[in-house]
């Protein structure tokens, strides 16, 4: 069998070095906010190029607590794609703002920059932008018009760890940015995890009190905040697998590269890149058919196993009742169509031939 993703193999490539951190953090006898989160956020905002880095408790919280710092909430519009995964909606939601939907590109699954100028009214206080399934947003465009209107640009980096727009790595491209390192995203922790990245030294400061009860100093409370702190033995974790990432990344683009030249089948559309190879991380390989059920099914029954991101677009989820009715005819489409293949650093050019002959003899 492929698997989608081998989580297991992932992590056991740095089996001795992750026991010895987590070992260090054991009898250390200090748990929250300490030495590692500290030297994390230093090397993460390194890594990406930013000044500020803020380890948090997961990425949902990451994209929630940037909008509460900035204070966006209720009567205030947030523009995100229709097309992404719950959790950057829930994050505008959860603050009680309104988020207001553009549709994407269908060839590279990202926001389209065209569309987003006519949604913009007076209470439009950011963009949201999510660069989805590890590929960079044609950023120029969305920081023109948010330079135009005066608004935010905040990104939704869980899926492009380590992408690079313009000699820039996303988290480095707006204003602020959130990660995850959910175990399965490009860099994973052993359980949840998230970090915001800003140059904005205003912004982290009032971030680093409210993922810690509102406070700077032990009680006393500034803010009306929240415990969302990244946990000592998931930094010290992550600090083991930092360094690692670009080769991760780019033993997913060999697969991803080796997908896009041998895939042959004309009922299959592949995904396009539009920024160079650095701008892809590939967290996912998508993609689409008209008979993606069937087709999933075919491969499954080859022992190829695939997944779906995502099958229910967010404006048709019982979450969001309000939506009823609303029509957004590309996000609908790509959640019909949309199918992901395996692909992961641990992934074998063996395994993609496998993959890429049972596409190619799929009738
Ligand atoms: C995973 C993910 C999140 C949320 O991250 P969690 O750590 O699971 O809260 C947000 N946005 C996108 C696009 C994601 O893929």
């Amino acid at each position: 069998m492929i698997p989608f993703l081998d989580l297991k193999e992932i992590n056991m490539r740095h089996v001795k070095e992750i026991q010895e951190a987590l070992n260090k953090v054991l009898h250390s006898g200090w748990y929250i906010l300490g030495k590692e989160v500290e030297l994390f956020e230093k090397e993460y905002g390194e890594y990406c190029g930013t000044e500020h880095c803020i380890g948090v408790a997961n990425g949902l919280d990451a994209l929630s607590l940037i909008i509460k710092a900035y204070g966006f909430g209720e009567g205030d519009e947030i523009i995100v794609p229709s097309n992404t995964y719950i959790a950057s909606i829930l994050a505008i939601s959860y603050n009680g703002a309104t988020p207001i939907l553009v549709e994407p590109d269908p060839t590279t699954f990202n926001i389209d920059p065209t569309k987003i100028e006519k949604k913009i009214t007076a209470k439009t206080k950011a963009f949201m932008v999510v660069h989805l399934y590890g590929q960079s947003c044609d950023m120029d465009p969305i920081c023109n018009l948010a330079e135009k209107y005066n608004l935010k640009i905040i990104e939704d980096c869980a899926q492009a760890h380590g992408a690079i727009y313009n000699g820039k790595r996303v988290g480095n491209l707006g204003h602020a940015a959130g990660f995850s390192f959910y175990p399965g995203k490009n860099l994973g922790a052993l359980g949840d995890a998230g970090a915001i990245t800003t140059n904005d030294e205003e912004l982290a400061t009032r971030i680093r009190a409210i993922r810690n009860y509102g406070s700077h100093k032990k009680y006393f409370n500034m803010f009306k905040g929240v415990n969302s702190r990244l946990d000592e033995l998931h930094a010290a974790v992550l600090r083991v697998k930092l360094p690692y990432l670009d080769q991760d990344n780019e033993s997913r683009r060999e697969i991803a590269k080796f997908y896009l030249d041998n895939i042959s089948n004309h009922r299959i559309s592949l995904p396009r890149y539009e920024f160079g190879e650095k701008s892809h991380v590939w967290h996912l390989f998508v993609i689409r058919s008209e008979e993606r059920e069937k087709l999933q099914q075919y491969l499954s029954e080859r022992g190829i196993q695939t997944l779906i991101h995502y099958p229910i677009p967010p404006h048709k989820q019982e979450a969001y009742k309000e939506w009823i009715g609303h029509q957004y005819d590309i996000s609908e489409l790509l959640h019909q169509q949309v199918l992901s293949l395996p692909i992961s650093p641990v992934m074998s050019l063996d395994e993609a031939k496998i993959v890429v002959e049972a596409l190619n003899d799929y009738k």
